[in-house]
């Protein structure tokens, strides 16, 4: 299969740079302006974040902060709330007070709630401004959101497209969609605001991937990626992991949010899951593990079932082999930070490899812990060593400096 195609994109990911001795996994992304949200850069070369949605009543402090936290844990970068009431934008003054990460407050028709959201200290707000009435209006949105330091996201939807779209291409398609965006997109620029994000979801992964490319060529403004409404954990998983792979390898996409029918908290794994496959971001402990056959020499699917929980803490990015037997696993830990291979069928021993060389033999029993011990042990090294090279790095810019 041909990787999809890379007209036009420019900047080559971080993890491209690094792996460039090879070639055919290096992904040119998309060049656009750079937005912020909160503190977090969107587009412009910045790293991809994942975010996800609350699903508790926002009104509801203590339930949405204990969600908000439960995906700053996993790693989420960005989180939306939605605000569909006074009650819910006079609640999120205080959730913004308590959250690390930066929310975004989703709007859909009350040009009224996003002013209150931009003055509650909103970091973004979700809202198409076509839909939110008269040109007074958009005025007022506009200005709270300059006021406050607040970017927005457009976001259409393939299911809620306009009736004039509608009747102009006579059903959803690309084109319906990216006009629609456009369109949204003229009237923030006409306010001279350009602190915006778009995004042109559908549930239909061919009529999406069509939009983001029909728009990635169509402007320069940061796209957010998703495939909305895709399904349960599993369904949705593979439906994201399509049509979004697909996208992000061809380099478009600068954040992206995973929709999935299941607790919030599996749409930032997923998402983290989906960039780390392509190379494009890195968080946590990435398993390379064999599916299990009549040769391995422990059982390998309730030993990575563990692992990925009893390892969930680690942020570091390092990798951990978990192979059956010899047949894949020296090779495969060759590549990997830590890595087991089973001593093969009937043997109750296997072999531990620590940055690719084999280190030391361990009996299968208490395998799990020494494993998680190995493992925390090299996510320090690696922070320390990364610490190392940052002071590194600013004494040589001290010196480069005084020598001035
Ligand atoms: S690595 Fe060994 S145990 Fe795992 S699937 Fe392959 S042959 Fe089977």
């Amino acid at each position: 299969m041909r990787p999809p195609t890379r007209r036009h994109f420019g900047i080559q990911s971080g993890a491209a740079a690094l792996s460039s001795v090879r070639p055919y996994r290096d992904i040119y992304r998309r060049e656009c302006r750079q937005i912020h949200v909160g503190n977090v850069p969107v587009g412009g070369g910045a790293p991809i974040t994942v975010q996800s949605m609350t699903n508790t009543l926002t009104h509801d402090v203590n339930a949405t902060m204990n969600q908000i936290r439960a995906l700053e844990e996993a790693g989420a970068d960005i989180v939306r709330v939605s605000c569909p009431d006074e009650e819910s934008t006079a609640a999120l003054k205080e959730i913004v007070r308590q959250s690390n990460v930066p929310i975004v407050a989703d709007i859909h028709f009350h040009y009224k709630r996003a002013i209150e959201a931009a003055e509650a200290g909103a970091a973004c707000l979700r809202i198409n401004p076509g839909n939110i009435g008269n040109a007074d209006r958009v005025r007022e949105v506009v200005q709270a959101a300059k006021d406050h330091g607040c970017a927005m996201r457009i976001g259409v939807n393939a299911g809620s497209l306009e009736r004039d779209l509608l009747e102009k291409y006579g059903e959803p398609c690309p084109e319906a969609m990216v006009e629609s965006a456009l369109d949204h997109a003229r009237i923030l620029e006409d306010n001279d605001f350009f602190e915006f994000k778009i995004s042109v979801k559908a549930s239909d992964i061919f009529l999406a991937v069509a939009a983001y490319q029909g728009l990635a060529e169509a402007c320069d403004y940061p796209l957010h990626l998703g495939i909305t409404e895709a399904g349960g954990l599993m369904s949705g998983t593979i439906k994201s992991s399509i049509g979004m792979g697909m996208l992000l390898w061809s380099g478009i996409g600068d954040t992206i949010r995973v929709s999935l029918s299941a607790d919030p908290v599996e749409e930032i794994k997923v998402g983290y899951d989906i960039l780390k496959s392509l190379n494009l971001r890195h968080r946590g402990v990435n398993i390379i593990s064999c599916p299990s056959c009549a040769r391995q020499g422990f059982e390998v699917i309730k030993t990575v079932e563990t692992l990925e929980k009893r390892l969930a803490h680690i942020s570091t990015p390092m990798t951990l082999s978990i192979i059956g037997c010899v047949v894949n696993g020296p090779g495969e830990a060759m590549m990997t930070d830590v890595g087991f291979t089973g001593g093969g069928s009937g043997k109750n021993t296997g072999m531990v490899y620590v940055s690719g060389v084999a280190d030391h033999k361990i009996e299968n029993d208490g395998m799990v812990d020494h494993l998680v011990e190995l493992v925390e042990k090299k996510a320090e090294e690696i922070e320390a060593a990364r610490a190392a090279e940052e002071a590194a790095s600013e004494a040589a810019d001290t010196r480069v400096s005084a020598a001035e």
